[in-house]
Parts: structure tokens; C-alpha cells; sequence
């Protein structure tokens, strides 16, 4: 008799059982995500929208929506949206119309992806097929792309961003370029503290935007993730610097390198783990000037929001990728 006391017990056990089992297959993978995704960008792309076009605007999107809170979060695989004045037409009196044709009647530039019959905003497949139509109407050459984008956006930053994020897809085709270093081969020995917002001397006043990595004089410096070398030569804060932008919108900055890693230049691809150049003491003045403090290696990064870009504090990504190095012995 006691066991059917205890009853009620086991099917709330039972239950939560099945909850977490069940829960735990409905949570979708990443790889899975990424799959989804490319799905929706093989299914639009065209003649003169590659996926990669596609795939670029809808994460830069994707990027500023993480950072900015003027505009909405869109949740799901597909971070792209439209504004309902674009979507509808300014004069709709309607601010729900999903109707291709009044949306037509009143400029709107809303369209009806999948034949459904309608143009709603909140669908994927109508939000990338309106995207692809846009895009469309300028040509597949990469100024085209540009130019599209241009008057898209009417900002050159994103512009360029959009472009970076392309080339990436197209050169590794694939969306799975999350993978991350840390900027020092592991098994050297190197030491960092966080440093941010600490005072620094040379150059008037400005507070500390990055982490110095001490090293020796000639450790290899490497990439910290896929990316496009966007900047690399000397700036008198910096000496011989680089630096690197990836499919996040975030800029990787690697200052007082000894010297480059030959041959690497402006437009460069990289992966994680491309060495870029050496721990140096180079910069504090004119093009050239070195040891004017030990060597390390100063690694900044910078996010833009589509508005503007600023610093943020790279120590806790530093710590994690250290972390991730070390447990897979690189
Ligand atoms: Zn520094």
C-alpha cells in the first residue's frame, strides 16, 4: 500500500524526465543553426546575388542588432528586417499590410517571397527575397554590391563591413568562422594582467584601450579569428601594427610588433592561428622609433554598431581563449 503513496512522485519524476529530454533536442545545435541558415541563402541567392551577399547584409544585421537597443532585437535564423515605412510605404495608412499589391500601390518595397500571397514583414523567405530583389537591381560585380549597399546604408564603414564579411564567406564558404586563438602560441611564455582604462603616459592624456601581453623580444604573434587585414603599417602610438576585422563587426588590433610576417599586406585573409608578425617595443614616436619600453604585445579590440565604433575591454575573450588553447594543447 505504501507504493501507491508514493505514485504521484514517480510521474512528476517521470514527467520532468521527459521535460528535460525533450527540451534538451529542441534546443537546436549552432551547427544546426548555421545549416538552417545557409539553407534560406542557397534558396534565394540569384544570377547576381551570390549566398555570400545575402548571407553578409543579413549578419552585419545580425552584428548590430547585438549592440544597439534603438532598434529590435529580431530572435530566429534569419536577424534581417525592414522598417515598416520601407516594407509598406510611407503613405500606407495600413501598418499591418501584407497585401503585395497595395504595398505596391504605396511604394512600399515589401515582396512575396514564397508565393504565398502575401508580403509579411515577419517572414523570412519574403524578408530575403525582398533583399535579393534590392540587390538585384545592381549587378553581382563587388562596386555594384558596394554601390547597393551604399544606398542601402549611406555609411562607407558599413559599406566596408559588409564587404569584409562577404569575402570572408566566399573564401572559406562556410558561416562557421566562430573559431577564436589566443594571439600567443601557448607554449611560450608570456604574461598579461587587465589593464583597461589604466593611464598611459606618452601622447597627451588617454586611458588604456586593450591588455598588454609581455612576451620576449620575437615571439610570433598570430590571428585571434578569421578575418581581413585592414590595416598594417606605422602609427606612432602604436609602431608596427595591424589590424584585423572580422565577421562580428570587431576589429583586432595588434600593436608594437618588431616586424611583420613577410609578404602579409592590406586585404590579407586570415584564419586563427596565421602568424601576423613578432612581439616588439616598436612605437612612442616617429616611423622606426623602438625601446622606449619592454617588449609585449598591445591587443585591442573594437566593435562597430553600424553608428560608430569604440573600444571595448579584450580580457575576458583573452582569458577564454587562453583557456580554449590550453585545453586543446595548441
Ligand atoms: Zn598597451
Amino acid at each position: 500500500m505504501r507504493h501507491w503513496f508514493l505514485l504521484p512522485i514517480y510521474l512528476i519524476m517521470l514527467s520532468l524526465f521527459f521535460f528535460v529530454v525533450v527540451s534538451a533536442q529542441e534546443q537546436p545545435t549552432q551547427e544546426k543553426l548555421l545549416e538552417e541558415r545557409m539553407n534560406y541563402y542557397l534558396k534565394f541567392e540569384n544570377e547576381f546575388v551570390p549566398w555570400y551577399y545575402l548571407a553578409a547584409v543579413d549578419q552585419f544585421e545580425r552584428n548590430i542588432q547585438q549592440v544597439r537597443n534603438d532598434i529590435p532585437n529580431k530572435e530566429g535564423i534569419i536577424a534581417l528586417q525592414f522598417t515598416k515605412d520601407y516594407w509598406m510605404g510611407e503613405l500606407n495608412p495600413n501598418k499591418e499590410d501584407t497585401s503585395p499589391l497595395s504595398i505596391a500601390i504605396f511604394a512600399g518595397k515589401g515582396l512575396d517571397g514564397n508565393g504565398d500571397g502575401y508580403a509579411d514583414l515577419e517572414d523570412n523567405e519574403d524578408v530575403l527575397f525582398t533583399m535579393a530583389t534590392f540587390l538585384s537591381g545592381y549587378g553581382s560585380a563587388e562596386e555594384e554590391f558596394s554601390l547597393a549597399l551604399w544606398d542601402y546604408y549611406k555609411r562607407e564603414e558599413t559599406v566596408n563591413q559588409i564587404i569584409t564579411i562577404a569575402n570572408l564567406y566566399k573564401h572559406f564558404e562556410t558561416l562557421d568562422l566562430d573559431e577564436h586563438a589566443f594571439p600567443i602560441p601557448i607554449k611560450h611564455n608570456y604574461s598579461f594582467q587587465g589593464t583597461w582604462g589604466a593611464n598611459r603616459g606618452w601622447g597627451g592624456r588617454r586611458i588604456h584601450e586593450g591588455t598588454d601581453l609581455f612576451a620576449s623580444y620575437g615571439v610570433p604573434v598570430q590571428s585571434t579569428s578569421y578575418g581581413i587585414i585592414e590595416t598594417l603599417g606605422w602609427n606612432e602610438y602604436g609602431g608596427w601594427r595591424i589590424g584585423i576585422r572580422d565577421i562580428h563587426n570587431t576589429y583586432h588590433y595588434f600593436a608594437h610588433l618588431a616586424y611583420f610576417n613577410e609578404g602579409l599586406k592590406e586585404g590579407d585573409i586570415v584564419e586563427p592561428r596565421t602568424t601576423i608578425g613578432y612581439v616588439g617595443n616598436s612605437g612612442y614616436g616617429k616611423k622606426g622609433t623602438s625601446g622606449k619600453f619592454p617588449p609585449h604585445l598591445h591587443y585591442g579590440m573594437y566593435k562597430d554598431n553600424g553608428r560608430t565604433e569604440w573600444a571595448f575591454d579584450p580580457y575576458p575573450s583573452l582569458r577564454l581563449w587562453e583557456r580554449q588553447d590550453r585545453n586543446t594543447d595548441r
